[in-house]
């Protein structure tokens, strides 16, 4: 007896399943186990993953020659990777500071003189929302080239309240004319913009009062703050982040990036879903948020690119039981990569993550971090059937192979929209 399904994946040598975390992200030793199935094979009908079993099993339960089949051909079939953290729309770029920092100034330094993300701001209030619309896009698809299937993308090169909406309402037009599923999040607190130059507390009132409006247009699901040195305060944040999850946004927090401000205790105070960066956290900070729900967001793409020497102490968090999770930053200044993979190889190389650990911050746990966790970043029946397939012969081969793309094919709620390396939606 055969049932139908839509597509069947078949011939993987290696099924990363990631299964059994659904209700809670990873921690401490399940972080290794990635639950995979050799020889493996996936069947998914209207969406969904409805099978997951032996390439046998799989070939005796479906009618695979009626089917779209996906041939792995002794590849890594896994969950589509999911981007907790990134600021994809915005216009212009930044390779002149490149250079600037490569002959020595800081990123805070270059921040200090207009530049930096005050500089992506002039250019994203530049364009129009049709051109923010298409300028992003290109990234949007970058991003589906590469693997990641859904991605949290933060407003806050606007900083007021028509270019933040502006910003928004992008991302909800991404949403529809891409398959990548962006998760909205309002960054209004991102920087104090030049026209509050020296009156934070008057920027920061203009950002108490967008929350209800940013919340009643339905186009955020997070509030984030970037809390550190030269931005906002933990006073700042907590007084922006408590009002948010009053008018019904989740919460989220830049924290520890730069300087250890306290940041990791808010987010804790306030149950954020998530709390990122963390790279100057302190061991008390890290044992506050692993006695709660909060998942740790790392990004070792900007430590890398910014040629800082911290990373945040990413074995130390896990040994504790603290849920981490991976994510670019994408954003044009301080890690303009869309790659999951390369972060998977920079969590191993800068922050000592095995290859395993790696792989399940950058989907169940990713997954958790943006609030999806029941729904993307594993592959079991009844989720989401968003999976890729690699052309590589084992998952310790995706860190250990760096600076290639492996990702064939990316099938995004069941329908294939990446095929061999190449879009395929349009
Ligand atoms: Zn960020």
């Amino acid at each position: 007896m055969t049932d139908p399904a839509d597509i069947v994946i078949m011939n993987a040598n290696e099924v990363l399943t990631l299964g059994g975390a659904s209700d809670a992200p990873k921690t401490d030793k399940q972080m290794n186990d990635l639950g995979i199935i050799q020889g493996g094979a996936v069947a998914i009908k209207d969406g969904r993953i409805i099978d997951i079993a032996t390439n046998n099993e799989i070939h005796n339960r479906y009618v695979v020659d009626a089917l779209e089949m996906i041939d792995a051909d002794g590849g890594v079939v896994m969950p589509g990777f999911v981007d907790p953290h990134t600021h994809a729309v915005f216009g212009g770029s930044r390779e002149k500071e490149f250079e600037q920092r490569l002959e020595g100034k800081s990123y805070l330094d270059i921040l200090k003189e207009g530049g930096g993300i005050l500089s992506t701001v002039r250019a994203t209030r530049g364009l129009s929302v049709e051109e923010l619309v298409a300028v992003s896009g290109t990234h949007v698809e970058k991003m589906l080239l590469h693997g990641t299937t859904t991605a949290e993308v933060k407003s806050g090169y606007g900083l007021n309240l028509d270019e933040e909406l502006k910003i928004l309402g992008a991302m909800g037009r991404l949403n529809e004319i891409h398959p990548l599923e962006i998760v909205p999040t309002f960054l209004g607190a991102h920087a104090v913009p030049k026209e509050f130059a020296g009156d934070k507390e008057g920027y920061v009132a203009k950002v108490l009062a967008m929350l209800p409006v940013v919340k009643d247009s339905g186009l955020a699901r997070f509030c984030d703050v970037f809390c550190d040195d030269g931005a906002f305060s933990v006073e700042d944040s907590r007084r922006i982040l408590t009002k948010a999850r009053d008018v019904g946004l989740g919460v989220k927090l830049h924290a520890c990036e730069f300087k250890d401000l306290g940041g990791a205790y808010l987010a804790a105070e306030l149950g954020a879903v998530s709390v990122d960066h963390l790279d100057h956290v302190s061991e008390d900070g890290i044992r506050t948020l692993a006695m709660g729900d909060t998942v740790g967001v790392l990004l070792p793409g900007v430590p890398f690119f910014l040629m800082q020497e911290n990373e945040a102490p990413a074995r130390r968090m896990i040994e504790m039981g603290l849920p981490v999770a991976l994510g670019t930053d994408f954003n044009p200044g301080s890690c303009p990569s869309v790659s999951m993979q390369i972060i998977v190889t920079l969590a191993c190389l800068e922050m000592g993550l095995t290859p395993a650990q790696a792989i399940c911050a950058s989907t169940i746990n990713a997954a958790h971090a943006v609030g999806l966790g029941r729904h993307v970043g594993s592959l079991e029946t009844g989720k989401k059937a968003d999976v890729i397939v690699l052309d590589i012969p084992s998952h310790k081969h995706l860190p250990y192979q760096f600076g290639v793309n492996h990702v064939d094919v990316v099938v995004k709620a069941g329908r294939t929209v990446v095929e061999n390396k190449r879009a395929v939606w349009k």
